[in-house]
């Protein structure tokens, strides 16, 4: 099986979860399959190139499980994103809308040197709302935005509309 398709046969929709009319993808199934989680990895690092990027950052949760090995291969660091109130140090952040209510998130300000080249990785684009705080949050601690990499991308949501010029690389799209 190509990895593709391997992928898209590892994600498993949950329909009206967490709430009525949403389809989750839950990527657990993939997660648990090793050649599946390591072809996720090295496509997001072949796509950007080893060297071209010095942090990586990965949004809470899911974001991090992906996150953490795509920085150990490009031989970056990883830096986290996470729902307001979890971080310890001084942040800065970011609140956006969510379909009902808001959701704040933040990064610590001194994530990085300065001109840090910076890859956002989550698991699923959907509206782009976190993707575009995200970008946001590394431009403030002083970092330079070089792409945003998911594993779905959820295009009838057009989330890419949010997100300007970022190359945005996803490995599946529905
Ligand atoms: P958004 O800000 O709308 O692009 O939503 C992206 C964030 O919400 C990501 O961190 C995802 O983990 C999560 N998310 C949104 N929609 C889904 C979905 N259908 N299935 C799984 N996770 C989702």
């Amino acid at each position: 099986m190509d990895l593709e398709r391997l992928i898209r046969d590892r994600i498993r929709d949950v329909a009206d979860y967490p709430k009525p009319g949403v389809v989750f993808k839950d990527i657990t199934p993939l997660l648990a399959d090793h050649t599946a989680f390591a072809g996720v990895i090295d496509s997001i690092v072949d796509h950007h190139g080893r060297g071209a990027i010095d942090k990586i950052v990965g949004i809470e949760a899911r974001g991090f499980i992906i996150a953490a090995p795509v920085a150990y291969h490009f031989g970056a660091g990883f830096v986290p994103v996470r729902k307001k109130g979890k971080l310890p140090s001084r942040t800065h952040e970011e609140t956006y809308d969510l379909e009902y209510g808001t959701e704040t998130i933040e990064m610590h300000v001194d994530a990085f040197a300065p001109g840090d080249r910076v890859l956002i990785v989550d698991d699923v684009l959907a509206t782009g709302g976190t993707a575009a705080a995200a970008a946001e949050l590394v431009r403030r601690a002083g970092g330079e935005v070089a792409g945003l990499s998911v594993l779905i991308e959820l295009s009838f949501l057009d989330g890419r509309s949010k997100l300007g010029n970022l190359d945005v690389h996803s490995l599946v799209s529905v």
